[in-house]
Parts: structure tokens; C-alpha cells; sequence
């Protein structure tokens, strides 16, 4: 059926090859309604991933055209495509929704691509599902193109994250508080399968679908445990772990998710729904962006406890899974889930170390952290900056904006000091420690800032110039780059504090 007032779907004479394999599709039936993408007035592609298309093994130089426009817009799904909307149920900042389910995704199909890797070619944005309750099915421009530069930046700084393939204008209007410019986001993902698509069946003490579905996620992320004893503990605690590293790279990099609710956290352990995200610049451990976030549920430093909350709701999806005795599996499990604080402390520590230069582990290193970490706090040091001037002070090399950052310079002159003695006890020399610093504290990240500036030209100038420039910088974000300095400055001190949105 069409939209009141939209031409025929357009149906390309030459149609580019997806070579579908919808596993989801065909083995979860009773998991999702099938619903295919409302068709668009007059499709349009701002931005696509031929880079990403390649992978997929698609023919990017087709999809680039308008049989692109047709296919991302909905208008078209390719042959072999079977549309539909995953159900789940979540927290939503505590409360527990018990439907939620995708109101404005629809899910095309599974392509594997030249990696061998099963991903989900899913368009956000695409029209009203059976899950939609209040929502229109749409999105904005400008939300869609703010998260495929920060899916790609996250890519780039090597964090699993969901990643984007095409972001087309669909000629219609959306309505939020004012008319925005409508746009649909091809999002490809490992899976979207949620915490709360466990939840959704949990709720229902469906315990048939929950073993449908705990093994076909083992089948499609963890295949090594599918001959485990118990193997859905194990794949409790492989789902842990993939967390904790997710998470602890997000610190690393000053990333905030912003609304790490239970239907936001994936099950693959790739970084999924992060709407009102955005990267910390002065270094504040309770920084908050998201505007609903009122109690900083979602801060940065909270993401961990929350990650460990998330899933202590996923382990009790899995209880019946884990021993046919309640008590005992409560037990099991309750002793896994409390084991995340050293399981994240541990990559978080070793990320920091690294951070710092540091090849090897001694007692003293999270004393070393967390006193650079304070100075940073009371000084509002920029979080990027600092690490990355620091790689460049450890070979004398630095300007000295860096030690300019900082109030206390007694005590930062101290604790550099201290560093320098603990890196000469590494045993490798300043300029390899330096060279592997610079491997991992970034020089560019996408800066609030710069982010509103590139989409404002994009949204109301349809000038694409900024978002094309600042894309290819953060596909680099470990190189330097002089030419492109601007892109790695904090923000001017008139920009104030930010707040984001979730985009809807
Ligand atoms: P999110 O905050 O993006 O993770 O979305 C939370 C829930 O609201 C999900 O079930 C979404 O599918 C749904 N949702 C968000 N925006 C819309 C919209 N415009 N129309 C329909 N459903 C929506
Ligand atoms: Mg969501």
C-alpha cells in the first residue's frame, strides 16, 4: 500500500543483488510481525558506506544510484528480503516497559558478508510497525545523520558498534516539535537482538522460546559454546564479558551511550541505539548530555554499574535455562553477575594502562590512574587532549598547553614524575612507549561542537561539505593530522554546556 500522495514505488529495472539469508526470519517465528517499509514521496540518498557495501558484498556503484534511493527508503526491498519488526521488552531508566519492540525499524534481512560475518541490514525510520504505539515509524534528518558519523567514528576508534550504510532523505516531512526533513538510516548491525528480546519472553515464563532463542544466539555469536556443559551460563558470562570490554572501551575514549536501557544493550556486545550519545571534552566523571536523563542514571562513570545491572535482568532471563531448581540457579547466577566489578575493573585498568604506556602491571598503576584522573576532574582537563599531549610530553616533544590544563602544577609536575619513573621500569624506551600511546588515545573524536556545526550545514543548508570532512578525519582518529587540527581543538569556551536528544 502506498502513502497518500506518493508515486508508485519505484521498482528499478536492474535490481542490486542482497544475497539474503534471514535466519532470524525463518527460525523465531512467533519473535517479530511481519511488516514491510512504508513507502516515500521522493527518496534521495544524502551519504552512503560503499566501503561498507563491499564487505557486505553488495554492488556498491548500483546502490549509489537511485536503485539505492528505492531499496534504503523502503520502496524497494530487494528480492529476497522479508521485512518485519522484532519484538522486545526492556528498562527503560529502571521501569520495566513490557512492549516495546521496534516502533520504527524494520528489519530487511541478514546478509553474511566477504568476512564471513552474519549482519542485519535493518532501515530505522521506515514506517509504522504493530510496535509503534504513539510513534509515526519516521525519524529526522538530523538524527540520522548524527548517528551514522558517530557509528562510523566508533568504528574508526575500534569500539564494536553498529554501522551505517546509506542515509537517504525521503522527500516528506516528520513533525517533532516543529517540521523536520524526513530521512531513513540503513543501519547494519551483528544482530539486534536486545536484553530485552530476552525479557519480552522471560515475562511470559516462555520458556520454550527463551531456549529458542539463547541457542540461536549462541549459534550466530558464540558458536564455540554451543557443546559447553551448561551452556547457557556460559553464555551468560561470555555476554558479560563482551560488556565489560564494550564498556571499558567506551571509557577509554569518553564515550556516554546516554540511555543504556536493556533493550539498548545487545546481546552481540556491539554498541546499539545511542541516540543522545556523545563524547565527554572536559574530563567529569558524572557528565550527563542526554536532556532526559535527569538523575544521571546514564553518567559517565555510571555505565558500568549499569552494564552490571543490565545484565543481573538479563541472568534472570535465563534462570529456568540455567537449573531446573529456582534457588539454585539464583544462586549461580547472582555469584556471576557480581563478579562484573573485577571483570570490568580488570579491562578497565588494563585499558588505562595503556593509555599511559604502560606494558606491564604493578601494584601501584590504579593509585597512578586515579591521580591523574582527580588532577584532570579539578582541573577540567580535556579528556582527549590529555592523554594524547601526554604520549608526546613522554618524549619531551609536548607543548605546553598540556601542563597548562592543569591548576595544581606542583602536583601535576609530581605525578609526571611519577609516571616517568614507572614507565623507565617497563623497561622499553620513551619513544616506543609514546608510539603505543598514540595508538590508543585518539587525537580526534567527534566533538560536540563540531558535530551540531556539520549537521546544522547538512539539515538546513543541505550543505554536506562539513559531515563528508569531519567523517574522513574520524575514519582516522589515531593519525595526526595537522591539516585538519580544528577537529581535534576542545570547544570554544562560548559553546556552553550540551544537552542532546533521543531522536526520535
Ligand atoms: P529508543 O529510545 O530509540 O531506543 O526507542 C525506544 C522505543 O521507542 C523503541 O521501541 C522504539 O522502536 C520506539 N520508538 C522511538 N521512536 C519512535 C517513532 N518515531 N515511532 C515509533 N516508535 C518509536
Ligand atoms: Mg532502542
Amino acid at each position: 500500500m502506498l502513502a497518500k500522495g506518493a508515486p508508485d514505488a519505484y521498482v528499478p529495472a536492474m535490481t542490486a543483488q542482497f544475497a539474503f539469508d534471514n535466519s532470524f526470519a525463518r527460525d523465531l517465528e512467533g519473535f517479530y510481525a511481519r511488516i514491510a517499509p512504508t513507502p516515500v514521496a521522493s527518496p534521495r540518498i544524502v551519504k552512503f558506506n560503499a566501503a561498507l557495501a563491499e564487505e557486505l558484498g553488495l554492488d556498491a556503484a548500483m546502490l549509489q544510484s537511485e536503485i539505492g534511493a528505492a531499496i534504503f527508503s523502503g520502496n524497494a526491498p530487494p528480492p529476497g528480503a522479508d521485512p518485519i519488526a522484532m519484538a522486545y521488552a526492556g528498562h527503560q531508566f529502571g521501569h520495566f516497559v513490557p512492549q516495546l519492540g521496534d516502533g520504527r525499524a524494520i528489519l530487511l534481512g541478514e546478509v553474511v558478508g566477504r568476512d564471513g560475518i552474519r549482519r542485519d541490514i535493518q532501515l530505522k525510520g521506515a514506517g509504522p510497525t504493530p510496535f509503534s504505539r504513539r510513534g509515526d515509524g519516521r525519524a529526522a534528518l538530523g538524527p540520522v545523520l548524527r548517528e551514522y558519523l558517530i557509528s562510523e567514528a566508533m568504528h574508526a576508534l575500534g569500539i564494536p558498534a553498529t554501522r551505517a550504510l546509506a542515509a537517504v532523505t525521503t522527500g516528506e516531512e516528520v513533525y517533532r516539535e516543529r517540521a523536520l526533513p524526513g530521512a531513513v538510516f540503513t543501519r547494519v548491525a551483528r544482530s539486534h537482538i536486545r536484553v530485552g528480546t530476552f525479557q519480552f519472553f522471560a515475562l511470559r515464563s516462555d520458556v520454550s522460546s527463551l531456549t529458542r532463542l539463547a541457542d540461536y544466539v549462541i549459534a550466530r555469536h558464540y558458536p564455540d559454546l554451543a557443546d559447553r556443559e551448561n551452556k547457557y551460563l556460559t553464555l551468560l558470562d561470555a555476554v558479560m564479558e563482551r560488556q565489560a570490554q564494550l564498556v571499558s572501551r567506551w571509557m577509554m575514549v569518553g564515550f556516554i551511550h546516554g540511555v543504556v536501557n536493556t533493550d539498548n544493550m545487545a546481546v552481540s556486545g556491539e554498541t546499539i541505539d545511542f541516540g543522545p550519545c556523545a563524547f565527554m571534552d572536559a574530563y567529569d566523571p558524572l557528565t550527563v548530555f542526554s536532556s532526559i536523563d535527569e538523575m544521571g542514571r546514564y553518567a559517565y562513570a555510571n555505565q558500568a554499574p549499569i552494564a552490571q545491572w543490565n545484565l543481573a535482568r538479563f541472568a534472570e532471563t535465563l534462570l529456568p535455562l540455567i537449573d531446573a531448581d529456582r534457588e539454585k540457579a539464583i544462586a549461580i547466577a547472582t555469584e556471576r553477575v557480581v563478579g562484573f566489578t573485577d571483570l570490568f575493573k580488570s579491562h578497565w585498568l588494563g585499558g588505562m594502562r595503556a593509555k599511559l604506556g604502560l606494558a606491564r602491571a604493578e601494584e601501584g598503576d590504579e593509585a597512578l590512574v586515579q591521580d591523574l584522573l582527580d588532577q584532570m576532574q579539578a582541573s577540567r582537563a580535556d579528556f582527549t587532549l590529555t592523554f594524547r599531549q601526554l604520549g608526546e610530553l613522554a618524549v619531551g616533544s609536548a607543548p605546553e598547553s598540556l601542563r597548562g590544563q592543569f591548576l595544581d602544577l606542583a602536583r601535576f609536575d609530581g605525578w609526571m614524575a611519577r609516571w616517568k619513573d614507572r614507565l623507565a621500569r617497563d623497561g622499553r624506551s620513551l619513544q616506543d612507549a609514546a608510539a603505543a600511546m598514540q595508538r590508543v588515545n585518539p587525537a580526534f573524536i567527534p566533538r560536540n561542537h563540531l558535530v551540531e556545526d556539520a549537521l546544522a550545514h547538512a539539515v538546513e543548508r543541505g550543505d554536506m561539505a562539513m559531515f563528508e570532512e569531519m567523517l574522513s578525519v574520524l575514519s582516522r582518529p589515531y593519525d595526526a593530522q595537522p591539516a585538519h587540527a580544528r577537529y581535534a581543538a576542545p570547544p570554544p569556551l562560548d559553546f556552553g554546556p550540551y544537552r542532546t536528544f533521543c531522536g526520535t
